[in-house]
């Protein structure tokens, strides 16, 4: 292996870029040479690579989105758009590739790898901490600290109006970011798409909140909740008669929870994962994830990382029945 290849895709989440720096200083440092494969598959596709050095990473760590750019890419899901990336590499001498990204960008890498037999270790790059294989994905760490700082501000107006507010969180399949912001923020309710949600319970439990003990309330719903996220279950308390009364309001905090500085916890994660991903290649690991599982590094088959379900932690579920 005299050159790697690294690039980002999927959703950006923040500490990509500490994770890419980590890949790059690494390989150098192991005397590879290293290209940047700029928005994802689409970059590769079209061949729009950069030639990195130990200076292109510079004053990155500290900073969010992804100075290689991310995208999302229709033509690599098909068999010729895989083989036109293939191509693009072989004609740019890219002997392996660090692939930085979430379960969509690890399914087509796996492709890539069992159609044209090339090497590649995935780094888990996403706020949804959905994948298997790792404790926590680079990103999370600092979606979820984003979400909690907003539910702290929506506590301070909640409370001075005796409101009840709808905070919807990021987490269309997970409720990783809603179950423990939601903790964190103490909200007195948490609505995620892994547990099934009934209105009536949700209207139940707020109007004895809200009239009885008279007390604001933050319910926070992650976005693929079955009730259809802050919208949905706003629609379903308007309409109806017996919440009337109740000065309601939804916030939904979309975009926000993807931007910003990665914590120092996101920046020590993806800086540990990118060099881990870079060793693993070099000691002739392919088509696996490194993650990190009770404070070490772990490889995990691609195939498993996307085959299977990171659960949540249903204890931490009960602790709201205990906490609101
Ligand atoms: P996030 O979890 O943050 O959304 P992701 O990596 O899952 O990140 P996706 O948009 O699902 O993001 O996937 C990124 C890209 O990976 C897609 O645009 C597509 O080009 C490629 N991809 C996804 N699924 C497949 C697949 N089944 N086969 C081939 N390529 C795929």
């Amino acid at each position: 292996m005299q050159r790697l290849g690294v690039y980002t895709s999927g959703g950006d989440a923040p500490g990509m870029n500490a994770c890419l720096r980590a890949v790059v200083r690494t390989a150098l440092t192991n005397d590879l040479d290293v290209t940047g494969i700029r928005r994802g598959y689409e970059g590769m596709i079209e061949g729009d690579f950069v030639e990195m050095d130990r200076r292109s990473v510079s004053n990155i760590v500290q900073t969010g989105g992804t100075v290689l750019k991310s995208a999302r890419s229709e033509e690599f899901m098909h068999e010729e758009g895989r083989a036109k990336a293939a191509q693009q590499l072989r004609q740019n001498k890219i002997d392996a590739l660090v692939a930085i990204g979430g379960d969509g960008t690890f399914r087509g890498a796996s492709k890539l790898h069992d159609e044209h037999e090339f090497p590649v270790v995935g780094a888990p790059g996403t706020i949804d901490n959905d994948l298997y294989g790792t404790d926590a994905t680079i990103g999370y760490d600092t979606a979820l600290n984003t979400a909690i700082e907003n539910i702290d501000r929506v506590r301070d107006t909640a409370d001075a109006h005796n409101r009840l507010f709808l905070v919807e969180v990021m987490g269309r399949d997970a409720g990783f970011i809603a179950l423990n912001c939601g903790i964190g923020g103490g909200a007195e309710l948490i609505l995620i798409p892994e547990t099934i949600t009934e209105m009536d319970m949700v209207k139940e439990r707020i109007l004895s909140l809200m009239t009885a003990q008279r007390r604001s309330t933050i319910v926070v719903v992650a976005e693929g909740d079955e009730l259809g996220g802050a919208r949905g279950i706003e629609q379903a308390l308007r309409d109806d008669p017996d919440f009337s009364d109740i000065d309601l309001r939804s916030t939904i905090l979309g975009h926000t929870q993807r931007g910003g500085a990665p914590t120092a916890s996101d920046r020590v994660l993806a800086s540990r994962l990118g060099v881990a991903a870079v060793e693993s290649l070099l000691d002739g690991h392919s088509d696996v994830m490194v993650g990190l599982v009770n404070g070490e590094t772990k490889l995990t088959p691609l195939r498993n990382v996307y085959g299977r379900r990171k659960s949540i932690d249903y204890d931490l579920l009960k602790l709201t029945q205990i906490l609101s």
